[in-house]
């Protein structure tokens, strides 16, 4: 019998980060020393003391039960206070926060608690691929919005054909942004803010990165505006800023009528997060100044050290701000990402993530994670050298 997959499934673009995965494995199996650069996955471990907190707390039976699907009010009162000190913004532990099994299950799941058939979702892109597919799952139309690098990778709204408006219902944002390593500024906030007022459109931004940031730079968030929770949610994840990604443990919050429609549809899928985890995640929350100081520092060091080796190519390439991506344009004689980073992997043995994977409006583009020791970053310029 053969078994045929839904429609929405096949509805998707192929997953380029399976095949990268694939070419990565026959090359290592060919006994090459690959350097890869592809996904965005630290390599730094946890901080042990989240580590140990964990340990202790899966130990506990009372934390060995079915969670709650709004998450443990100890943990929303952390990330309430989380947020007061570090964006001088209060939220309602009770009605404005809703913890997530990673950031990426709840922009997952948020199309399916808002979106009806037909609607339009505003996707800005190159974007992290769950905007794009979570949108399809729901019978969502994804209208893109390209990031252009002369407007700084922040999406023209002004542009947005009137009838389209019409029919959206939800904007995508993304700042700090993957892949681009854009950051937004307040002001640019502020006018998405006024844009979705105006359109009676919905704002979910993703803020994986707000504190992956460099050179003194602080990123804001959009509830830091004035009116924002009127329409708008923030994700947060403790991935990148805690190297907690196999963990799964996020939030989103904002707009208590979004966090209490995406907690009605959660509830009846998952069933919270195991309550260790939460446990530890309140730890996390707690970790004093130093980890991130010291985390920053390394990625920027690292970021310096693949910059001055692209340029010393004669590869111009930007320093970012934010994350831990570089997003390099092609150097001059290419205009294909998809063959370009074959010839990185076949040529120079370093794996980069084509920009058109993230889609079109990358395509002239890829992107390095600075997830590897300085020493590899600075053998992958002189490998990347021969083929420039
Ligand atoms: C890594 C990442 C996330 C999500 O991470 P979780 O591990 O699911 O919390 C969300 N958005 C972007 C843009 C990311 O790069």
């Amino acid at each position: 019998m053969r078994i045929e997959k839904a429609e929405r499934l096949k509805k998707l673009p192929p997953y380029l980060f399976a095949k990268i995965d694939k070419a990565k494995r026959e090359a290592q199996n060919e006994g090459r020393d690959i350097i890869d650069l592809g996904v965005g996955d630290p390599d730094q471990p946890t901080p042990s003391h989240i580590v140990d907190k964990l340990h202790q707390a899966a130990g506990e039976p009372a934390n060995q039960h079915y969670a709650l699907d709004q998450g443990m009010r100890d943990l929303r009162v952390a990330i309430a206070s989380w947020y007061r000190k570090r964006f001088n913004v209060e939220l309602d532990a009770d009605k404005e926060i809703l913890p997530l099994i990673g950031s990426k299950e709840g922009l997952a799941h948020l199309p399916l608690a808002l979106i009806n058939p037909n609607d339009v979702v505003l996707i800005p892109e190159p974007c992290y691929p769950p905007y794009r597919s979570a949108t399809i799952f729901a019978g969502g139309r994804p209208k893109y919005l390209p990031l252009l690098e002369e407007k700084g990778f922040l999406p023209q709204l002004d542009k947005i054909n009137f009838r389209i408006l019409a029919k959206a219902k939800l904007l995508f944002l993304n700042y700090p942004n993957n892949p681009t390593a854009a950051v937004a500024e307040s002001d640019f906030f502020a006018r998405a803010v006024k844009f979705a007022r105006k359109n009676k459109i919905l704002i979910a931004q993703d803020a994986a990165y707000s504190e992956i940031t460099f050179d003194n730079y602080t990123a804001p968030s959009i509830l830091q505006i004035k009116g924002a929770k009127d329409l708008a949610v923030e994700f947060h994840s403790l991935s990148k800023t805690y190297n907690m990604t196999g963990w799964r443990v996020g939030w989103v919050c904002g707009n208590r009528d979004i966090i209490a429609h995406l907690t009605q549809l959660k509830s009846n899928i998952d069933s919270g997060i195991f309550q260790a985890i939460q446990v530890a995640a309140i730890c996390a929350l707690n970790t004093g100044p130093k980890h991130l100081d010291s985390l920053r520092k390394l990625y920027q060091d690292r970021r310096d050290v693949l910059c001055a080796g692209l340029n010393s190519l004669g590869w111009k390439v930007d320093k970012p701000r934010a994350t831990f991506y570089v997003w390099a344009r092609l150097p001059k004689k290419y205009s294909d990402s998809i063959k370009f980073a074959r010839l990185l992997l076949d040529k120079a043995n370093v794996i980069a993530t084509p920009g058109v994977g993230f889609g079109p409006s990358g395509n002239n583009y890829i992107r390095f994670a600075l997830t590897v020791p300085r020493e590899r970053l600075e053998q992958a310029s002189a490998k990347i050298k021969e083929i420039i």
